[in-house]
């Protein structure tokens, strides 16, 4: 995560681009730049640097999914990012209120956007766009998952296609976008709850002088929304109706280490100061050091950004003229800002590589950032509705080596294994968990993934958060931070920055956050001792502070299901460690989290995306048939019956007709989607489709059986012949049915 900012988290300006670019640019991808992960939907194109986009010969087209075979061959990388922005575009406009975009919608505006004569480009975008999880995402009614008989984990268990490991923001996203693309998910998770890293917790106490109790709600983990309107969970929070606080982007009022304020000459000097290293630092990584002091002879290893900004901050020390107090003065507001930069980072900054540690800049999100009333949970919570999670399951082993392919997932709860077998699964736990060894992996990891793992950075920021009877910090002091005195390492960090949360926490609550050596430094201490340092900081600052009547501090670096707050770019690694991480092994086992994600590494916003794009990978994969499409073994091994008869029962009583479709009873979000035969078209028998809601009602919105046809074999994760041509079904589909049955 890059320092949001000069301070806060507050100061971004909305980069100037053009309206078109923008909206592609919120999502983290450039125009032109498509990657071979965003272009992965065009089975058989291939990006070829800044140009238009080269057509890679199929091997066989049958390898390909059935709405690739049909698109016409000169499509052109231009005309495709018109296409995909004008998508973009449509979603910006829905996205917080709730409504589900409808390609009907997408045509018309094809029609305002000179496109309606490429429907093959504007499919394209709609098709790549709508798989991973860039438009159509969050919470509002249409895009719910359920009500489903699924979310009954332990039934969901026998059952699974995918199993993703995790209930965090990461893991939430990819199983809700695999269940809306069809696909069984069952989520396994280790602590009792959902939200991983996102964690409010609700504090109370005891008002005093027979008052009301005091209850207040704090973020233990990620809490600021940063980047606006562009930040996927923005829009989630939107269409939930919640509240959001635009944290203010003025300079926080800045104390000593004797609690006196600093007066804004001092405070503007410092700032600029730190600015002025840390800029020459970084021309340092990128080789281009401007007329600054010299630190040389140039590198012959990597340098960590600490050490080349330390020789610069000497050579600036060197080059003043202070007395002595000033000089001692000016070094603990400098050292201030690097307390800040070790929090941003949640790493000490000698360990940040020089060069690479700032990767993500270019992708920070632009825009003011968000608290949300009532807290995180409110998004959570929600994101996590109608998904089958097992949670207190703490998963022990995964097994991808089988010959009969698929995958095994062990987890442990209360002393006992349980095992799930699935098509494939998502493994979601923080990079601190699998540096720790505490998955195995059978056979191991690859080489060139176990070494990312040990090379990427993982470190902790600590908070420690205080409610209180009232109010006793002044009205304009919502941010406000103090310059340590102590050990310039080890104390700097220590409570150094506070916010307040009282507009959207319910209560006075104060946070105070720790960085670099000082938050390491929260594992050996217990709470009273972090709840007596933050209280000497606020006393020091405001003389008369009343006790607090709750408290919480927390531990990330020892907690068992991350040891750690966030990943971060140290030396020997760079953001090409983070598509390592992301990458899939075997496309039996693949990755998702915040780790995985260079552009928005370290944030919640980035944790979400992760598991979207891993969704859409997967699902595409599934589609071109490219991992074992075994159906899902079933632990109750009695015998079933395979026969059309139960497909026959299931469309007794269908629900809807359009066309030439017969739609039967939804269960669990999904529905089969019957085709009458066509034999004037070649297809003598029918064809049946497992579909979910969403895509059920797209399919109203089309205008011919054609088009419906087009859609289905494109968004059904599965797709037969018959009944009736004597084959029996797939597993999965006598799953649903039996489902309905039980
Ligand atoms: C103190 C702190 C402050 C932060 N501040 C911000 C902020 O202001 N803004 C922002 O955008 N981001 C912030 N972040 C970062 C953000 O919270 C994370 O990047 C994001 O939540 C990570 O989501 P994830 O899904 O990748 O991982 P996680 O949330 O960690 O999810 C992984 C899940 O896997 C589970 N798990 C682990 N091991 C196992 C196992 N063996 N078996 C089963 N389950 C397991 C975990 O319990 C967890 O639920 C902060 C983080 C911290 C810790």
């Amino acid at each position: 995560m890059a320092p949001p900012g000069a301070r806060t988290g507050t100061v971004y300006q909305p980069t100037l681009v053009p309206r078109d670019e923008r909206a592609a640019k919120s999502f983290g991808f450039d125009p032109w730049d498509l990657d071979p992960t965003k272009a992965f939907f065009l089975s058989s194109w291939r990006p070829v640097g800044s140009g238009p986009i080269e057509v890679r010969s199929p091997s066989s087209s049958s390898s390909l999914p059935p709405r690739s075979r049909s698109l016409s061959i000169d499509l052109d990388g231009q005309g495709y990012c018109r296409a995909r922005n004008m998508v973009l575009r449509a979603w910006e406009q829905v996205k917080g209120t709730g409504r589900f975009l409808c390609r009907a919608e997408i045509a018309a505006a094809a029609r305002l956007a000179d496109l309606e004569a490429r429907p093959d480009l504007v499919d394209a975008a709609w098709s790549y766009l709508t798989t991973f999880g860039h438009v159509n995402y969050g919470v509002s009614g249409e895009m719910r998952v359920g009500p489903d008989p699924a979310a009954d984990a332990d039934a969901a268990a026998t059952t699974t296609s995918v199993v993703v490991v995790g209930a965090g923001l990461a893991g939430l996203a990819c199983a809700r976008q695999l269940s809306s693309l069809g696909h069984t998910v069952l989520v396994v998770e280790g602590r009792n709850r959902p939200g991983g890293r996102v964690h409010t917790k609700t504090l109370a106490g005891d008002g005093g002088g027979g008052g009301a109790a005091v209850v207040g709600k704090a973020e233990l983990g990620g809490s600021v929304l940063y980047g606006g309107e562009h930040n996927p969970l923005v829009a989630v929070v939107d269409q939930l109706g919640v509240e959001r606080e635009v944290l203010v982007a003025s300079q926080p009022p800045m104390y000593d280490g004797e609690g006196r304020r600093v007066g804004r000459e001092a405070d503007d000097e410092a700032h600029r100061v730190f600015h002025g290293i840390d800029r020459e630092t970084r021309a340092r990584g990128r080789g281009n050091g401007g007329p600054f002091p010299s630190i040389s002879p140039p590198p012959s290893k990597p340098l960590s950004y600490g050490e080349t900004f330390r020789g610069l901050h000497r050579d600036w020390r060197a080059a003043r003229d202070d007395d002595d107090a000033g000089a001692e003065k000016m070094d603990r507001l400098i050292n201030w800002h690097v307390a800040h930069l070790e929090f941003a980072h949640a790493q000490v900054f000698d360990e940040l590589c020089l060069v690479h540690s700032e990767q993500d800049e270019e992708q920070n999100l632009t825009g003011t950032h968000h608290l949300v009333h009532g807290g995180n949970v409110t998004f959570v919570a929600e994101l996590a509705k109608g998904l089958p999670v097992l949670y207190g399951h703490k998963v022990t082993e995964v097994e991808y080596g089988r010959r009969d392919g698929g995958v095994t997932v062990a987890a442990e709860k209360g002393g006992e294994t349980r095992r799930f077998r699935a098509q494939a699964c998502v493994v979601t736990v923080p990079v601190g968990v699998l540096k720790r060894g505490h998955i195995k992996f059978k056979p191991p990891l690859p080489p060139r993934k176990r070494e990312a793992i040990q090379a990427i950075g993982f470190g902790a920021i600590n908070k420690c958060v205080l409610v209180f009877p009232y109010r006793f910090w002044p009205s304009d002091h919502d941010t406000f931070c103090f310059a340590n005195n102590g050990d310039e390492e080890a104390d700097r960090g220590s409570h150094f920055l506070y916010h307040s949360y009282e507009h959207v926490a319910g209560a006075p609550v104060l946070v105070a956050l720790s960085s670099g050596e000082a938050a390491r430094s929260f594992e050996g201490k217990g709470k009273e001792e972090i709840k007596d340092e933050m209280m000497a900081r606020l006393r020091l600052m405001f003389g008369n502070v009343p006790d607090p009547v709750a408290c919480e501090a927390t531990d990330w670096g020892r907690d068992e299901f991350a040891f750690g707050s966030y990943s971060n770019i140290v030396v020997g690694s760079k953001g090409e460690t983070c598509d390592v991480l992301a990458e899939d092994v075997c496309q039996r086992v693949f990755f998702a989290g915040e780790a995985t994600i260079k552009e928005n590494i370290a944030t919640m916003h980035g944790a979400f995306r992760s598991g979207m794009r891993t969704a859409g990978m997967l699902h595409t994969l599934c589609r071109r048939g490219d991992f074992s499409r075994r159906a899902p073994s079933s632990d109750r091994g009695e015998a079933r019956d395979n026969g059309p008869g139960k497909v026959e029962k299931y469309f007794s009583s269908p629900r809807l007709f359009f066309g030439r479709f017969t739609v039967g009873e939804e269960r669990g979000g999904k529905a089969l989607v019957r085709e009458k035969p066509d034999p004037a078209a070649g297809r003598p028998a029918s064809q049946c489709f497992l579909a979910p809601h969403a895509v059920i009602t797209q399919l109203l919105c089309l205008r011919s059986d054609e088009e419906r046809l087009d859609y289905l074999s494109d968004q059904s994760s599965l797709v037969t012949q018959g009944p009736g041509d004597g084959k029996g079904l797939p597993s999965a589909i006598i799953d649903f049915l039996d489902r309905g049955a039980q």
